[in-house]
């Protein structure tokens, strides 16, 4: 089964219950939630939350704050990094909400040993999910669009392998940019969708969005109809896909472009 949705609230929502029916009202089954400045949710809350969405069937996911870097040269940035993704891992848990999608790290200076880094900072996360009973979340690495960031199909394997909980987010829209505009076939669209389920042993979680980029990768995010990527080259593997599959739209007008795609799908 195919879901898709936009990343963050649909323009207007007054609350997350609102977003939650707004998103459903648009024939919408999923819905990102964003805490890129911040996790600022209380515990309580988010289990209402949930639960609304779940009556609602529109599945949630939440990406964590920005600021997470796991390969910095700080150490308190890489200790702020564990308090980060664990602050949206405990959201996620009481919301159901799964994967708490993470931008691991940045390579600064030093890229090699940004694996090793990645693997040992969500390695401690896992460790405290575990100690916390928490098994509902997965960390969802995702792929990047700056070649200065770490998040190559590559590297989110190795990372993906070494960490029990955690499974690829595939962002088509930086897999392209980081390639020079290398998803220009269906064929490449489908490479990478099965790369990504010999990853994941969960649901496939994507990003999609159009994309501007230059020599060092992703620019700016744009319309899903901006051609870069041609999304028309999406639709026939992911009509494929037979397995759980949840597609979040990161286009500057997430909900207008979700029901946009969704309607190209069902064509
Ligand atoms: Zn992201």
């Amino acid at each position: 089964m195919i879901r898709i949705g936009p990343a963050g609230y649909p323009s207007g929502s007054r609350s997350p219950e609102d977003a939650i029916d707004a998103v459903a009202s648009m024939g919408l089954s999923a819905l990102e939630l964003q805490f890129g400045r911040g996790v600022r949710m209380d515990l309580e809350r988010a289990t209402a939350i949930g639960r609304h969405a779940f009556s609602a069937g529109v599945r949630l996911s939440a990406h964590a704050p920005y600021y997470v870097n796991f390969h910095s040269q700080s150490q308190e940035t890489r200790d702020r990094s564990i308090g980060w993704v664990m602050d949206t891992v405990r959201v996620c848990h009481r919301l159901n909400a799964s994967p708490a999608v993470i931008h691991a790290a940045s390579y600064g200076k030093d890229k090699e040993g940004s694996t090793a880094s990645v693997i040992d900072g969500l390695g401690r996360c896992l460790e405290i999910m575990d100690r916390e009973g928490i098994r509902n979340v997965r960390l969802g690495l995702e792929a990047m669009g700056k070649k200065s960031s770490w998040g190559t199909l590559d590297e989110l394997e190795e990372a993906v392998r070494a960490l029990s909980q955690a499974i690829p987010v595939l962002d088509l829209a930086h897999l392209h940019a980081r390639d020079g505009g290398g998803l220009d076939s269906e064929h490449k669209v489908r490479e990478i969708l099965r790369r990504g389920r010999r990853m994941s042993d969960g649901p496939l979680h994507l990003h999609v969005s159009g994309i501007e980029f230059g020599d060092r990768g992703e620019r700016k995010h744009l319309p899903l109809d901006s051609g870069s990527p041609d999304t028309g080259l999406l639709l026939a593997p992911l009509r494929e896909l037979t397995e759980d599959v949840t597609v979040i739209v990161e286009s500057p007008l997430p909900e207008r472009d979700a029901v946009w795609l969704l309607s190209r799908l069902r064509q």
